[in-house]
């Protein structure tokens, strides 16, 4: 990594601490990701991100804010990108992926809160991550109960602003939902000094439509039948996804498949043929928890798509860029965020849908449903995602793990029977 040890010291972080993770990220991301073969040449761009992870990104976002920029975090796909970046805000994701930042997040909440609300909240008064310093506000939402009464604790500490979320999708839920947009976007104004108006706000629904896109793209060429990217590379791409600038986004992903396509005219794959195609659903996967692509990348198998919010659930489905008034255009961003099927919803039987017609468009031999310990909602729904998958005569194993290594192995060895009965 560069030196960035001013810009640390700056952002009031614990050098002490924080030099402990940036000497085993290297080792990590080396095992994880140099170690693979005949990688995309266009990956090259995300394995710099990473190199410096904590580097090159925050000392973009402090220049903005010396241009009077604001940097909003969020914590869940159901945040409306667009109302920030209208206002000229910054958006990165804050959500934490790493068992390093989950004993500081273990000293004010219970042991048993799910890993990612741990890491979150323990990054955050840990001083270990610079973008969780960077942030003017954040943004949280009353998805599940764990996150609702960490944000409580997270609001002593910095300004933070709460999306309260439907809980069902019926029309008045719909209405509630665009009100609270509504409620953000003044939020928002006041936040930035900005108004947001229906220039701002349309061509903010276009730039990240187009994120979305070049995403959508990079998916789509794992559908075919010679695999051109990892498992565990396109899940770095979604994870950067959430940190990067989103024109800079869409372009580095457009850039990206362009490859990939060309590697399927090509006949390039980076599994032999014959290589089992598994299918992730459950919760989200932050950066930088790549412990389950790791562990099915290395028993034979290839991950080719995940059903999470740092898979499907973060690009699929646009907002409508056709309206032209900011009511309408916060309706059809209202009803864009709406089709993602969190099991924060119930009913939520549109997620068992999306993952059986996921696992059709991208002919895989196996699902692995994940969920993160701790996670009531995601765990219960497993069961009717299970049954869901058995009645389609998709064969799918559920797992429940957390960030820490203490069980890969034996994550490996359920993991490799799985794929040794797939036919
Ligand atoms: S799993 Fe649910 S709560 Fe978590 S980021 Fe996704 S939508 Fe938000
Ligand atoms: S994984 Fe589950 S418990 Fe954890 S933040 Fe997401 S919805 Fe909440």
């Amino acid at each position: 990594m560069a030196d960035y040890r001013k810009m640390w010291e700056e952002l009031g972080m614990d050098l002490e601490t924080h030099d402990q993770l940036c000497a085993v990220l290297p080792t990590a991301f080396g095992d994880v990701y140099l170690s693979q073969e005949n990688r995309p040449e266009g990956m090259g761009f995300w394995d710099m991100v990473v190199a410096d992870v904590h580097g090159i990104r925050p000392a973009e976002l402090i220049e903005a804010q010396k241009n009077g920029q604001k940097v909003f975090g969020t914590f869940c796909v159901y945040v409306p990108d667009e109302v920030i970046i209208a206002a000229n805000g910054i958006v990165t994701g804050l959500c934490g992926g790493s068992q390093f930042w989950v004993p500081d997040g273990e000293a004010v909440l219970p042991k048993s809160t799910c890993p990612l609300i741990k890491a979150s909240v323990g990054a955050r008064l840990g001083k270990t991550c610079p973008f969780f310093r960077i942030a003017d506000m954040y943004v949280g939402e009353t998805t599940c109960d764990g996150k609702k009464k960490a944000w409580e604790i997270l609001a002593q500490d910095v300004p933070l602003h709460i999306m309260d979320m439907p809980q069902m999708k019926r029309p008045q839920d719909m209405e509630k939902w665009a009100n609270e947009i509504k409620d953000f976007v003044k939020v928002v104004e006041d936040f930035t000094g900005n108004k947001i108006t229906a220039e701002n706000l349309k061509e903010a629904i276009h730039t990240i439509n187009e994120k979305r896109k070049g995403l959508a793209r990079v998916y789509e060429a794992r559908k075919a039948e010679n695999i051109p990217i990892s498992g565990r590379d396109a899940l770095l791409v979604s994870q950067i996804a959430f940190f990067d600038d989103p024109k800079r986004c869409a372009m580095m992903t457009n850039k990206l498949a362009d490859e990939l396509e060309e590697r399927i005219k090509n006949g390039v794959s980076v599994f032999p043929a014959g290589t089992k195609r598994i299918m992730l659903t459950g919760t989200p996967m932050a950066i930088p928890n790549w412990k389950m692509h790791q562990i099915i990348e290395t028993s034979g198998a290839a991950v080719v798509c995940e059903e999470t919010c740092t898979g499907t659930r973060y690009f699929e489905n646009l907002v409508d860029e056709t309206k032209d008034n900011l009511d309408d255009m916060i309706k059809a961003i209202a009803d864009r965020y709406m089709g993602i099927h969190c099991a924060c919803f119930t009913p939520n039987t549109e997620r068992v849908q999306d993952i059986i017609r996921l696992a059709k468009e991208y002919k895989v031999d196996g699902v692995i449903d994940v969920n993160l310990k701790f996670c009531t909602l995601y765990d219960v729904e497993g069961y009717t995602v299970e049954k869901a998958l058995k009645e389609a005569g998709i064969p799918v194993l559920g797992i429940e793990t957390d960030y820490a290594d203490s069980d890969a192995e034996q994550l490996k060895t359920r993991i490799q029977a799985f794929i040794e009965l797939l036919d």
